[in-house]
């Protein structure tokens, strides 16, 4: 098991570490910064810096069997450390905080399009969301005005855990939910963008949603008979 450092704190850049083991999947470290691809949000990329000033890229970031288990993928060809090094786990901040900024905006756009999210997907500067609709006349400039609005009102954001017990006692937590959250693991990470949106999310978002800064709607797609694809971009 890895301590997920980004979980608490999604503006860390990096961490000490030290090396649990290394193998051609990738290597396990016993705390990170990285996150592991999931939700929709891809896996950081980076650097692992060793005690003697050599680095060793970093390309992806997965998921490991584990629960909690982080795969660092070093780049082809990179020698791999040995257990026990200690280490300087390093993210792509730049990269990181775009994908931070385009994920927070996709809770956004769940609060202003309403229907069932079927899929999506944050990239780096662009990110989409399916929903299942039937109504084929959203209007892209619509959408796009109440994003900025949203954005504009520099909502915080932030993430709660609550027991399954409390969100089953308290359905009104769940009201504006549009992904059921994962029950038996005896609690739930939840992201609130206060007054906004409340869903169950283990990604990484801003602490505020004038961060994400201005976006348009570049298309909205027909992906079969009840699927609308709304695909976001930042405008600069
Ligand atoms: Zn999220």
């Amino acid at each position: 098991m890895t301590e997920l450092v980004f979980r608490d704190d999604p503006y860390a850049r990096s961490c000490a570490a030290r090396v649990i083991a290394a193998d051609g999947r990738g290597i396990r470290l016993d705390r990170t910064v990285f996150y592991a691809t999931g939700g929709g949000q891809p896996g950081d990329a980076g650097l692992l810096r060793l005690a003697d000033g050599s680095a060793i890229a970093i390309v992806d970031t997965v998921k490991g069997d584990e629960p909690d288990e982080v795969l660092h993928v070093p780049e082809a060809g990179a020698i791999l450390p040995a257990p026990g090094a200690e280490v300087t786990a390093e993210i792509d901040w730049a990269r990181r905080h775009r994908l931070m900024r385009m994920h927070t905006c996709l809770h956004l756009l769940c609060a202003v399009v309403s229907g069932e999210v079927t899929g999506g997907q944050v990239g780096d500067g662009k990110g989409r969301l399916d929903f299942n609709l039937p109504d084929t006349r959203l209007d892209k400039e619509h959408i796009a005005a109440e994003l900025n609005r949203l954005i504009a009102e520099d909502h915080p954001a932030r993430p709660r855990w609550v027991a399954d017990a409390e969100l089953a006692a308290r359905p009104e937590l769940v009201r504006t939910m549009s992904v059921k959250p994962p029950a038996g693991q005896g609690r739930v990470r939840l992201l609130e963008i206060e007054g906004v949106d409340l869903q169950p999310c283990g990604g990484t978002h801003v602490a505020r949603t004038a961060e994400i800064g201005p976006v348009e709607v570049t298309k909205i797609e027909n992906k079969g008979k009840q699927n609308r694809r709304i695909n976001l971009a930042f405008r600069s």
